[in-house]
């Protein structure tokens, strides 16, 4: 017997078949993995520009790590596709992306407050969004002390009620922003309040157009009273809903996440837009088995078998991202066939009933999310089930799940 201390952990693991598998390398798909398509990505964006035609800039939002997709792979597929800039809610993610290499504008939709930040984001290129005259102050003195025009997005509030100037103020704001000597106002924008649950099921139009409409009519308000010696000044206000939903929300550009990613802002969204999405979430059974009728299952006996039963267990839990609240709620493909899941959803581990699939074996993968053949389980089924949003669900997937782009 060797002791701990001895055993080299360099050696190599040789298989009952003869071949031989470096232990310091990890298989991304032994456990638990999310699988993204670049292609698909790439497509989206195509698409998308396409439709919003040539005289509109595509901005691809990847925040949170591109709405869990992998942020760099997400920005580098979408420009790949058309996608003309890149939008970020953080300096860190902005950060991240030159240091990946990617040189094109990139906006941080977020709000930065301090000079370190704002010197930061001027050190690295990034673009900030200015909701207040004493940011804008921090960022010109920032460029007169570097010697260069610190290139800036003014954003107003026209009924978000988040970031952005008052929509009463923001005419006075403008022209004093504009006339800082080390500023360049390239661009001003609003953001829609409507993004997803009021656009109608059936016609698919927003629930509560008056809103969007005010919003719009209150953005085209203020940019008839500003003005700037800028004719190439950007103007910007929808994100998927609104690019999908209205022409006139484009402007000069999208700010498209959602769609981009392949997903309609409400499910079963009619459109001729094929875009396709391009997550899978796959977890491999670890182990299988039977049990009688009346046995409780995982903590707290949420579920108790009603039948003689086989069951699988699968090696993904929350902490990979799936919801504790969808416990009892999902099935998962296998093959194309749904079996459902059991008890409740713990850290690292869920069961499923695969009583009804009995040639199930262990090591084998079951797909959680996304296409599986002819099945398609969507984030939209998730979220609607755990009370939850798209967007939540597919942010969700991180710390724990590799990432394998094909
Ligand atoms: C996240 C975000 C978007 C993208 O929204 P989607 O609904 O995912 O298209 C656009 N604009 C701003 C300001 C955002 O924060």
């Amino acid at each position: 017997m060797k002791n701990m201390s001895e055993i080299n952990r360099s050696d190599k693991l040789v298989t009952s078949d003869g071949t031989t598998k470096d232990l310091m390398r990890s298989d991304p798909c032994s456990r638990a993995w999310v699988e993204v398509d670049s292609k698909a990505i790439e497509n989206n964006s195509r698409i998308l520009k396409d439709f919003i035609g040539q005289d509109c800039l595509l901005m691809a939002v990847v925040k949170a790590d591109g709405y869990g997709h992998g942020a760099e792979t997400v920005a580098k597929a979408a420009l790949l596709g058309g996608a003309d800039r890149l939008g970020v809610a953080t300096l860190e993610e902005g950060i991240e992306l030159r240091k990946a290499g990617l040189d094109c504008q990139i906006l941080v939709l977020g709000n930065l407050i301090n000079s370190e930040q704002l010197f930061s984001s001027l050190k690295w290129d990034l673009i900030p969004t200015i909701s207040s005259i004493r940011e804008a102050i921090i960022c010109n003195n920032l460029g007169e002390r570097n010697d260069r025009k610190f290139v800036i997005h003014l954003k107003v509030d026209t009924g978000m009620t988040r970031l952005g100037f008052d929509c009463n103020q923001v005419q006075e704001m403008f022209s004093k922003i504009d006339s800082l000597e080390n500023i360049s106002l390239a661009g001003i924008y609003s953001h829609l309040a409507i993004a997803d649950k009021d656009l109608d099921k059936k016609t698919e139009q927003l629930i509560n157009p008056s809103f969007t409409e005010i919003q719009l009519t209150t953005f085209e308000e203020v940019l008839k009273n500003i003005h700037t010696s800028n004719k190439y000044l950007c103007r910007h206000l929808a994100n998927s809903a609104g690019t999908l939903s209205d022409s006139r929300l484009h402007f000069d550009m999208v700010r498209v996440g959602l769609s981009l990613y392949g997903y309609f802002p409400i499910n079963n969204f009619k459109s001729d837009l094929n875009l396709k999405p391009a997550l899978k979430v796959k977890a491999r059974i670890t182990l299988v088995r039977n049990v009688e009728k009346g046995v409780g299952v995982g903590y707290g006996h949420c579920f108790k078998t009603q039948r003689k039963s086989k069951l699988a267990v699968a090696a993904i839990g929350y902490a990979d991202g799936v919801s504790r609240a969808l416990s009892g709620k999902i099935s998962a493909s296998i093959g194309g066939v749904l079996v459902p899941q059991v008890g409740a959803i713990a850290m690292d581990q869920m069961v499923f009933d695969i009583t009804e699939k009995s040639d199930i074996k262990a090591g084998q993968v079951l797909t959680l999310l996304g296409t599986d053949g002819e099945t398609f389980i969507s984030p939209h089924e998730w979220s609607d089930l755990s009370g939850s949003i798209p967007w939540e669900v597919l942010c969700s997937f991180r710390n724990r799940l590799p990432r394998v782009v094909t």
